[in-house]
């Protein structure tokens, strides 16, 4: 099973990854983490990686699709995969089909914009994972620490309010056009209402997947 899941920046997209990675045994794929992995290190791909990272502009294709493309080609992702945060634009999209990727089902989470707002400032995550909570809607077990490794929670570098209004100017210029793209195209495409909470969101997109 190869999954595509499209939405808004902080619709829920890897909450959902999270919880279907287990549920289904397939590799939870965000570039976003990977992007903050890369960017930890000093060097120069790093400190470009970060610059765009944290000022909210998508990574250049060049450097994301060669890391997508290396990352879905593992060992880990031979059983299936959901890619959450790619493709976030027409380009990426193509290049899956350039690369003969096939994706079985597009889920795009829907939601709308002052929701967006309340979730990405509440979210804090755990960066050695990616795992993310929200201080109230999807809170850690110990305040501040990871529910696994209890290790600190961090608030994201990008998730402030100047660099979040550039992230939504991203996707409302570049991502969203791409919706078209699959709604077009000869595969499963559904839309589901992604404002309600996280177990109601999941359990529509297990009855999808099911
Ligand atoms: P994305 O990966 O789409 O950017 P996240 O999964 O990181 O979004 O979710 C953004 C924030 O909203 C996180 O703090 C997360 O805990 C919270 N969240 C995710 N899904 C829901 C939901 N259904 N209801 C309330 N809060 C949610
Ligand atoms: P996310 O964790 O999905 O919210 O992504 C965080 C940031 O990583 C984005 O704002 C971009 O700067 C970068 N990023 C993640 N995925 C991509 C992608 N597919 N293409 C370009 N940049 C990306």
């Amino acid at each position: 099973m190869r999954i595509i899941l499209l939405g808004m920046p902080g619709a829920g997209k890897g909450t959902q990854a999270q919880i279907i990675e287990e549920e289904l045994a397939i590799a939870n794929v965000s570039t976003g983490a990977i992007l903050r992995e890369v960017s930890k290190s000093k060097s120069d791909l790093g400190q470009k990686v970060q610059s765009y990272v944290n000022s909210g502009q998508l990574v250049p294709d060049e450097i994301i699709i060669e890391m997508l493309v290396q990352r879905i080609s593992k060992d880990d992702c031979n059983n299936g995969f959901i890619l959450d945060g790619f493709p976030r634009n027409i380009e990426q999209a193509k290049s899956l089909d350039q690369a003969g990727v096939s994706i079985d089902l597009v889920i795009y989470l829907k939601i709308l914009e002052e929701q967006i707002i309340e979730r990405m400032s509440g979210r804090r995550i755990h960066l050695a994972s990616g795992r993310s909570y929200h201080t109230t809607f999807n809170p850690p077990k110990v305040d501040g620490k990871d529910d696994l490794t209890g290790e600190e929670l961090v608030q994201r570098s990008d998730d402030k309010p100047d660099v979040i209004k550039k992230r939504l100017e991203v996707y409302f210029n570049e991502t969203e056009p791409m919706l078209d793209f699959y709604k077009n195209k000869d595969i499963q495409f559904y839309e589901i209402d992604a404002s309600e909470p996280v177990k109601a969101v999941t359990e529509k997109i297990l009855k999808i997947i099911n």
